[in-house]
């Protein structure tokens, strides 16, 4: 088909079209030949990674299981009550997931501080936010500097993106 003869460059992209859609077609049928036999050199590499063998925990069990952890049996750090149902990222999301490296520790439970709800909404809207000091007294700033250091060694060496985020977000109160 290659070496046709030339013809205009419509038809010759056209003819080039018909082929690949006969190629195309002609593979689709010899899937359920290629699934029986893995080792055809047909099939596609597989991927280099290491394959759990459970189903992997979708995204929603792991914050479930995080927000759980993060406020059970624990108090609010802002008014000492109850606890959740939600606990709050020391550090965003959305953050963690634009510095790429960092996504994988989005739901580390070192990053979870326990809250209630009207707290966090008050926080979150920032009437009334999470402090350094409230974190302090409730024994989770220093867990949270240890946290962001071993980040900071590990992924930014000779830098601390992830310590100086959270100095930023939680300030030193102004004596
Ligand atoms: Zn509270």
């Amino acid at each position: 088909m290659r070496r046709a003869a030339p013809l205009g460059a419509g038809a010759k992209s056209l003819d080039r079209g018909s082929t690949f859609q006969a190629e195309r077609r002609l593979l689709e049928r010899r899937k359920p030949l290629a699934a029986a036999s893995p080792r055809r050199a047909a099939d596609p590499p597989k991927p280099m990674r290491h394959r759990p063998r459970r189903r992997p925990a979708t995204e929603q069990e792991i914050a479930r299981d995080w927000h759980e952890l993060v406020c059970r049996s624990r108090r609010c750090v802002k008014c000492g009550g109850q606890a959740g149902p939600y606990g709050h990222h020391a550090i965003r999301k959305e953050w963690m997931r634009r510095m790429v490296v960092l996504a994988r520790h989005m739901w580390d439970l070192d990053l979870g501080v326990p809250v209630c709800a009207p707290c966090h909404d008050r926080h979150e809207t920032k009437v009334d936010p999470i402090t350094r000091a409230e974190l302090a007294a409730a024994g989770i700033w220093q867990r949270l500097v240890q946290w962001a250091r071993l980040l900071d060694e590990r992924y930014f060496p000779g830098h601390a993106p992830v310590l100086t985020r959270l100095e930023r977000d939680y300030p030193m109160e102004a004596a």
